[in-house]
């Protein structure tokens, strides 16, 4: 069986894993924490089940641990991540502090691995308030915020500011989403695994399968959002378009969400769905559950266009995921999506349902423009944001806090 390094090295090239190998070499050893709130759901949970191991593939000590909590504290959190992404919502201060009860307890079942590590990477607001139960720390810890905390409501951020500003270092995806913090403020965009469920190749009989399963007819187009049920990723404006361009051309929607384990408002908008899209045929509304990569990949293969209208979005992993399979991605001009939907290159970026309506028919109508761009896509997505490029980040950025009293650091 090729080792995980020699796997990529097919996909990206042989000087790209080169430079990871010589980088890892300064870290060999080196006991790394990765510390979120969740295995399975969403974007963070998906990137740490690879580059955990192959940052121990690299010769690198690296662990992952969840931490744990009940109803209400997946209330707070979600509650902190809609305010620091704009919503004015007071946190109540009992909420708050059951918080601060629950990362105490979580600090109690982790805190061997917490006292250990040499740099602990704690990824969003969920685990960031264990930091206060461990004052006096060997480790480097280092606070990766994957969300758009850009113009967050002020109270919210106040109180997490609090815990974040006493890591030693903050990861940022945009330097649009970053808050000014007292230490080295770092920004490295998220990737995607190119050997995952979620983006390997599949086969012809796979694809098949998928229409014949969701009862999709291969000879009319297929637009797809792959999302949660949540309001910033606009379920109701991705149906909008459906029926805008609906009038002019046969299309099929398919909007498949699932919900992740700390997300109690999904079913709430998942219900408000079902409603709009009524009883037409065309619309397919997937609750899929939050595993089913092989499902996700299958249904943006077999897309001819994938549409991510978020309102509001983080990086938007699902972006990339559609781009490198060489679809054209019509996504809300917003977040992480700018970064990647290039203008007429990659894609394009709308503000309304009428707009994403007006580019659907474009590209549909003319199906040369709609493969080039889909190549470019690709293309776009091999140099840019396959995890092999976050892995490198990642070294550098350890490297760069191990060494940081040093004048110059020597590359083996
Ligand atoms: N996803 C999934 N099933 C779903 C909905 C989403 O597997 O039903 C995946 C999607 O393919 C992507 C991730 O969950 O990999 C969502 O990441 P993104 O950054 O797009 O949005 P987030 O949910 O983190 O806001």
């Amino acid at each position: 069986m090729a080792t995980l390094l020699d796997q990529y090295e097919s996909i990206v090239g042989a000087d790209v894993i080169d430079q990871l190998r010589q980088l890892a070499r300064l870290l060999v050893g080196k006991n790394v924490l990765h510390v979120n709130s969740t295995k399975a759901g969403g974007g963070v949970a998906e990137l740490l089940h690879r580059i955990v191991p192959l940052m121990r593939e690299l010769g690198i000590d690296a662990h992952w641990e969840t931490i744990s909590g009940d109803a209400e504290f997946f209330q707070c959190t979600k509650l902190m991540h809609n305010s620091l992404q704009g919503k004015r919502m007071d946190i109540p201060e009992t909420m708050l502090k059951h918080y601060e009860v629950i990362n105490a307890e979580n600090f109690g079942m982790l805190r061997n691995s917490l006292e250990e590590a040499d740099i602990v990477f704690i990824h969003d607001p969920q685990p960031a308030a264990l930091i206060e139960n461990l004052p006096e720390r060997k480790g480097r810890w280092i606070w990766r915020c994957h969300i758009d905390a850009g113009r967050p409501y002020r109270p919210v951020w106040r109180y997490l500011k609090r815990f974040v500003q006493d890591y030693d270092a903050s990861i940022w995806s945009l330097s649009e989403f970053a808050q000014r913090l007292p230490h080295p403020m770092y920004l490295m965009a998220p990737s995607i695994d190119p050997l995952s469920d979620k983006n390997c190749e599949l086969s012809r009989e796979d694809l098949e399968k998928t229409y014949e399963r969701f009862g999709l007819d291969f000879e009319r187009p297929i637009i797809t959002q792959i999302s949660r049920f949540d309001r910033f990723k606009d379920p109701l404006g991705v149906l909008h378009t459906y029926r805008l361009v609906k009038e002019f051309i046969p299309i099929q929607l398919v909007y498949a969400g699932g919900g992740a384990t700390d997300d109690p408002e999904g079913e709430e908008v998942y219900s408000q769905v079902m409603t709009s899209a009524g009883d037409d045929p065309d619309v397919h509304i997937l609750m899929l559950p939050p595993d089913d990569n092989l499902t996700v990949n299958a249904l943006q293969r077999i897309s001819d266009i994938i549409l991510q209208k978020s309102l509001r979005e983080g990086f938007g992993l699902t972006v990339a995921e559609a781009l490198w399979k060489a679809k054209p991605v019509i996504g809300g001009d917003t977040g992480g999506i700018r970064l990647q939907v290039v203008n007429h290159y990659t894609g394009f970026l709308v503000n309304t349902p009428e707009g994403a309506a007006l580019r659907i028919r474009y590209l549909l109508k003319r199906r040369n423009n709609l493969k080039e761009i889909g190549e470019r896509a690709r293309e776009y997505v091999r140099e840019n944001f396959l995890i092999t490029r976050n892995v490198r980040e990642y070294l550098t950025l350890m490297i760069a806090i191990m060494h940081e009293a040093e004048d110059r650091i020597e590359l083996a």
